[in-house]
């Protein structure tokens, strides 16, 4: 990027550096108008004003554990996220690529923003309705703090969401709203949170005994269902999200999926399918498929950038608070 860019892009920090961390980092890296200038993961964190070598930060991290021990952005610190904030250095925004477990660490990581006295944009990637409900609780605190919180802003919730409150424009009422999601991944691995997380909404498993889970264990499990799990009921926040946008109650929501952990492609085509009842009595089905070579990666961290950059417009216009993805139309970021 030239030095020009660099002075005009928005400098974007990505905490949390497994799977969509890093994907995030390689999004940003063919961007122009976003730069990376910090990452943090459990470890350390890296800060580089005139923009981190993506390549550098995913080696060391892979090679390391940590992106603190790249020479000489790196550093090494258990407090990554508290030390991050608190450097002195510019950040206009930061993705949340941080898995939440417990299901409250995302909201408590907001909070240490608000406490900071910072100001800027934060999007997250979160997935539980009962997650987002602690960040929406958060609203005045973070319109006092001089902060503009995109929540939900990942594909389910995310992209699905949104598609669901452009679909629902048709309807005179919205009926049901029915998200189905195929996740293929090569190996559970590189997205830990994410495998765990939909271990919790199996029927017998919550939040905190998926947490508690050793990896050991993670694969015993996967074992013995030959890498796949299907989820059904799914306590997702495109929920919550579609009810606070007004568009219909919670209940008509729901959201299921398959995962397969040993394969890279999709198990089903994600796909949300929005039912409702036009003005003129018909009833009619949209449905909006995600297209099969798509990844993960692509539909979570694109759309959580682009209500990034949608949420620093409404900043700069000194709009603070917290607005979901089914809300606000996300920006295209060149
Ligand atoms: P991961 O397990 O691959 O990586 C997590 C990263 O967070 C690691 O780098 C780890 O070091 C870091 N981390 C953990 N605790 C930390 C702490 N206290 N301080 C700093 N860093 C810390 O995670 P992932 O699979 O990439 O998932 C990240 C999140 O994205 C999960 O919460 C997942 O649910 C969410 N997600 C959302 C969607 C969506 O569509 N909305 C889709 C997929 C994943």
């Amino acid at each position: 990027m030239s030095t020009a860019n660099i002075l005009s892009a928005i400098r974007i920090g990505v905490l949390g550096f497994g799977g969509l961390g890093q994907a995030a980092a390689k999004v940003l890296a063919v961007k122009q108008e976003m730069v990376l200038v910090a990452a943090a993961d459990q470890k350390g964190y890296a800060y580089a004003a005139e923009g981190l070598n993506t390549q550098e930060c995913i080696a060391t991290y892979q090679s390391q554990g940590s992106v603190g021990y790249l020479e000489p952005v790196g550093t090494l610190t258990n407090q990554s996220i508290e030390d991050v904030i608190k450097i002195a250095q510019p950040v206009d925004g930061y993705f949340l690529a941080l898995p939440n477990l417990p299901n409250d660490f995302i909201p408590s990581v907001a909070k240490e923003f608000i406490k900071s006295g910072w100001r800027g944009v934060l999007v997250d990637a979160i997935k539980r309705t009962t997650a987002v409900e602690q960040l929406l609780a958060m609203k005045e605190e973070l319109q006092a703090a001089g902060i503009t919180y995109m929540t939900g802003c990942g594909a389910t919730p995310g992209l699905l969401t949104a598609a669901a409150a452009l679909a629902a424009q048709s309807y005179a009422e919205i009926h049901q709203v029915e998200i189905t999601f195929g996740l293929g991944i090569a190996n559970w691995e590189a997205y830990r949170a994410t495998v765990r997380e939909d271990i919790g909404h199996i029927p017998g498993y919550t939040v905190e005994t998926a947490r508690a889970m050793t990896d050991a264990e993670v694969e015993a499990l996967l074992d013995k269902t030959n890498g796949v799990l299907t989820l059904k009921n799914m306590e997702h926040a495109d929920d919550v999200m579609l009810e606070v946008a007004g568009i219909c109650d919670r209940d008509r929501v729901t959201v299921g999926g398959v995962v397969d952990t040993r394969n890279p492609k999709k198990p089903l085509s994600t796909n949300v399918k929005v039912t409702g009842r036009t003005f003129e009595g018909k009833i009619s089905t949209h449905t909006f498929t995600l297209g099969d070579e798509t990844s993960m990666a692509a539909n979570v961290c694109g759309p959580a950038f682009g209500y990034l950059k949608a949420g620093r417009q409404l900043h700069q216009r000194g709009i603070y608070g917290i607005f979901t993805a089914a809300e606000i139309m996300p920006q295209f970021v060149r």
